[in-house]
């Protein structure tokens, strides 16, 4: 199968979800040795990143830094109060592109692939696809 998606859960309103594993565990089992992963990300209100696992911190501030730039008390007028989060949703991204070499995810030492939750918590999907 070289399409679907898995779950991911948020624990928090913000928060960095390292779904590395999952994107590696779908492309070992796909059949394509040589390629390119889509992912996509549905949510109006979520987004996805590569940037730094090896230091738990980097996450927590750039989830500090957002909260900087984003004000949450601007006069948004979008009735649901949720704007700041469609704002992140933009900012980051729906979609990600990493390359597959040896039926393996090829990523920079450091970096890790991230699914953004900005208005959690919930259970969100990720969609992704492998073509060679
Ligand atoms: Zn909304």
């Amino acid at each position: 199968m070289n399409s679907g998606q898995f779950s991911v859960s948020s624990s928090n309103y913000m928060e960095l979800i390292d779904i590395t594993p999952q994107v590696g565990k779908e492309i070992a089992k796909s059949s394509i040795q040589n390629g390119i992963c889509h992912l996509y990300n549905p949510h109006t209100t979520a987004g996805l990143t590569i940037n730094e696992g090896a230091d738990p911190a980097v996450r927590t501030d750039i989830i500090k830094a957002l909260k900087e730039i984003i004000p949450f008390d601007l006069a948004y007028q979008h009735m649901e109060g949720n704007s700041p989060s469609h704002v992140l949703s933009s900012l980051f991204g729906c979609s990600e592109m990493v390359f597959i070499e040896n039926n393996r995810l090829v990523l920079g030492t450091w970096q890790k692939i991230y699914f953004c939750e900005f208005d959690g918590p919930r259970t969100r999907k990720v969609l992704w696809r492998i073509s060679s």
